[in-house]
């Protein structure tokens, strides 16, 4: 696993910033070029996130053909990754994982998992794999600049606080100037310091301020594939509850005959600040990128069943138990905890034996089961978005190489770029394959960049 380097490891050909998805398959392809690389990582271990992701089982990248993995990433820019996409495939990925003992198991149609249930494994594969191929991983090392010089790139380097800190330690880390800085000089570099959401695990948008300062633009940087907060007070009191298959669909709010913004079928989660889940978090895409301030859900707890054929099951189920509350005729339908709920806010008239349930409420009842309607009136916030929308603009890149148009032997790659994929092992890939073709075409591209910084 990971190695510290001495202070006489000065000079490198390629040189990759932050060792997440996108920089450890940087450094794969750079050393399998023959360049002398050197990846930093300012956390003691690799990674972090990809361990965490997909709840700790990873779902690190799909079966999709690229035509299909292009149209199902749900962001336009997705059409710039085509190149990265046909310099590693999602099977030439699995090619290296499985090197490593890592398989990989397709659930939920074409989403590929570890078959072992640890994204650590990923990490372990990818980090063996890089120091196979002549890498080396420094860790524990955070770079705090990055600047372009007569000699190439010039990296500084702190390694006495290098991983983030929180409350008043961070306000302090902000205002001091590290100590023990290093410096390393590099004929590329790669930047793939991720986005800024989960800042504990590293990623607290580094590459952003040098891109800026070097000319880039970064579009507008928000929380995506994040929880929403509800206006309603009632999903919050069924916390952690879980509903495995619903229909939900986003619209702006007081436009219920509105085009949605998004159709979702998956799983929701009930939480303390308002929704989750699968189905939730993609739909908070649509919503982030729509701008509105609140919008409108529209959840449908049986898509698989018509209105009609509810409304007879649910008057079988009263005919079956004439003398029960509504919550107690329907046990088995729904969990008891939401049948509660719905019970609650039906109010007194269907406080009675469902034998005496007036029509007028077992309507709205049905109404419930197939279209509550709830009040978006936010995200959780960027710390808690699996992915950051927005980043450095595409324009100001050469898609073919992930090379910077505006400072040549500067490339990005990953979550840093403007990209924002949905669930489904979309990111991950992205981020392998852009870093891969970043790091590949660094490495080619190395002696040039020598000569001519
Ligand atoms: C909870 C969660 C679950 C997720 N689940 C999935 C999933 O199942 N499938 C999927 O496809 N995607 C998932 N994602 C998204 C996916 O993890 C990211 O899109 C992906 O990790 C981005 O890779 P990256 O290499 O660009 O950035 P990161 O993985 O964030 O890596 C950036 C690295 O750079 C390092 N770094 C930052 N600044 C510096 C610096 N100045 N010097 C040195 N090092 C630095 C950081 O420490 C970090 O290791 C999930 C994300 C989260 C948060």
């Amino acid at each position: 696993m990971p190695n510290q380097a001495g202070r006489d490891s000065l000079f490198c050909d390629v040189a990759v910033i932050g060792a997440g998805g996108a920089g450890l398959l940087a450094g794969i392809a750079a050393a399998r070029a023959g360049a002398k690389t050197v990846l930093f990582e300012r956390m003691r271990v690799p990674a972090k996130k990809v361990a965490i992701s997909g709840g700790g089982r990873c779902n690190f990248s799909n079966t999709l053909d690229p035509r299909r993995f292009v149209k199902l990433f749900g962001d336009e820019h997705a059409r710039f990754l085509g190149h990265a996409l046909k310099a590693l495939s999602n099977a030439e990925l699995q090619e290296i994982l499985a090197r490593h003992g890592v398989d990989g198991q397709v659930e939920r149609n074409y989403r590929l998992y570890t078959k072992s249930g640890r994204g650590a494994d990923v990490v372990k594969a990818l980090v063996d794999e890089f120091q196979a191929a002549g890498g080396q991983l420094i860790t524990g090392a955070r770079i705090v600049s990055l600047e372009r010089g007569e000699a190439g790139w010039t990296l500084r380097i702190d390694r006495a606080s290098p991983e983030p800190a929180r409350g008043a330690a961070a306000e302090a880390a902000a205002q001091a100037v590290p100590a023990h800085l290093e410096t390393h000089l590099a004929k590329g570099v790669v930047v793939c310091t991720g986005g800024l959401s989960y800042a504990a695990t590293g990623s607290t948008g580094d590459g952003y301020a040098w891109a800026k300062a070097l000319g880039h633009t970064v579009t507008k940087l928000r929380p995506a594939l994040v929880g929403l907060t509800l206006e309603e007070a009632w999903p919050r009191a069924i916390s952690g509850l879980a509903w495995d298959d619903a229909a939900v669909e986003l619209r702006p709010e007081h436009e219920p005959n509105a085009k949605p913004l998004s159709s979702e079928r998956a799983e929701i989660l009930f939480t303390h600040f308002g929704i989750s889940g699968p189905a939730i978090i993609d739909t908070s895409n649509a919503f982030v990128r729509s701008g509105l301030p609140r919008a409108h859900l529209k959840v449908d707890f049986f898509p698989a069943q018509p209105r009609e054929a509810l409304d007879a099951d649910l008057l079988a189920r009263f005919k079956a138990a004439p003398q029960r509350s509504v919550a107690r005729a329907l046990d088995g339908l729904l969990p008891s905890r939401l049948l509660e709920r719905f019970e609650m806010i039906l109010g007194d008239a269907a406080a009675v034996p469902v034998a005496r349930l007036p029509k007028d409420v077992r309507q709205r009842l049905l109404e419930m089961l197939k279209a509550t309607r709830l009040t978006v009136t936010g995200t959780r916030g960027i710390e808690y978005g699996e992915v950051t929308d927005g980043g450095i603009a595409w324009e100001e890149i050469e898609p073919t190489t992930l090379e910077s148009r505006k400072a040549p032997g500067l490339y990005f790659a990953g979550e840093i770029l403007d990209l924002t994929g949905r669930c489904g092992g979309f990111n991950l890939q992205a981020a392998f394959s852009t870093g891969y073709l970043a790091g590949k075409t660094a490495a080619k591209r190395a002696p040039i960049h020598r000569r001519n910084p």
